[in-house]
């Protein structure tokens, strides 16, 4: 961990493709930065997702890696979830686990088309519910927020999951553009921490705490384009938002990637588990049982 030095807004991006975390330790309040660059691209190319779903996905995407980068990086995972009953959204899920990640969309595509270019979050999920899982590594528990998916964006929902779940007062910025280099999507979460400490993962606070609201104020002065802009570097943004602190604390987070733990060995595994009759009526013609991955949208033929 190292003190922020002065940076200039020109100096070339150390956290490319990772986490940046920081501590305000006078503030008692600590953030992540990232930013989506080729794991973004190559989540989506696994799939053939219209523009809305696309946003949908980084957008969501970036809320799981800045999430699960609250946790430490020993086998934790952050899961999130997004589900409706009536929407054209039907399921939304991502999920991180030691700067692994992944996630994908399953939607209505013809109730999709009727949204028109940019459905309102309401207008994909309809009565949609957020529910965000911190499985902790260790036998640390595990612990599970739902919260009604309202508001103008999912990161408005997250926001309302620490706020309601953890009583822990979060301001989350998340930004995402398509354009003629693809798809681009970055986010800040800054957050207030009991007693100053880090790396607690619950934590209990009061809602109204002088130096919180500060903070928020400093970081809610974020733009998106600044978010998006490969001219700034994340630690250039950190100086940005907080260089009048009294010190700012400034951590490598994790490499991010895409991940996935589908492979043949996997599902035979899992499918080993299985009484012989429910494997005997899975199996094809072929006398192979054909499992979905639907992060990779890819299909395995498992013999067993
Ligand atoms: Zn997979």
């Amino acid at each position: 961990m190292a003190a922020m030095d002065a940076t200039p807004d020109t100096a070339p991006e150390t956290y490319a493709g990772r986490l940046l975390a920081f501590t305000i330790p006078s503030r008692d309040a600590r953030g992540r930065l990232v930013r989506l660059d080729s794991t973004l691209d190559e989540i989506l190319a696994a799939h053939d997702y219209p523009p809305p779903i696309t946003h949908l996905l980084a957008e969501a995407l970036v809320l799981a890696v800045l999430m699960g980068g609250l946790v430490k990086d020993d086998g934790s995972q952050v899961t999130m979830q997004a589900q409706t009953e009536a929407g054209a959204v039907r399921l939304l899920v991502c999920d991180y686990k030691g700067g692994e990640l992944r996630g994908y969309v399953d939607f209505d595509a013809a109730r999709l088309a009727e949204l028109g270019a940019n459905p309102s979050l309401f207008a994909l999920f309809g009565k949609g519910y957020l529910a965000i899982t911190f499985d902790l590594a260790r036998g640390k528990g595990r612990y599970q927020g739902i919260v009604p998916l309202e508001g103008d964006s999912l990161a408005e929902a997250c926001e309302r999951y620490f706020y309601q779940s953890e009583q822990v007062p979060t301001l989350i910025r998340c930004a995402v553009r398509s354009d003629g280099d693809g798809v681009r999507a970055a986010g800040l979460l800054v957050q207030h921490l009991a007693e100053g400490e880090e790396g607690r993962e619950r934590l209990h606070t009061k809602l109204d705490h002088p130096e919180w609201e500060h903070v928020a104020i400093l970081a809610g002065s974020l733009r998106h384009e600044e978010l998006l802009d490969p001219a700034l570097s994340l630690e250039a943004i950190a100086w940005r938002l907080f260089h009048e602190e009294e010190e700012v604390r400034v951590e490598r987070g994790a490499a991010i990637a895409r991940g996935c733990r589908c492979s043949v060995e996997h599902y035979r595994e899992v499918l080993e588990r299985f009484p012989e009759e429910d494997r005997e009526d899975m199996r094809n013609e072929d006398g192979i049982v054909l499992v979905d991955c639907a992060f990779c949208s890819k299909q395995f033929g498992i013999e067993v």
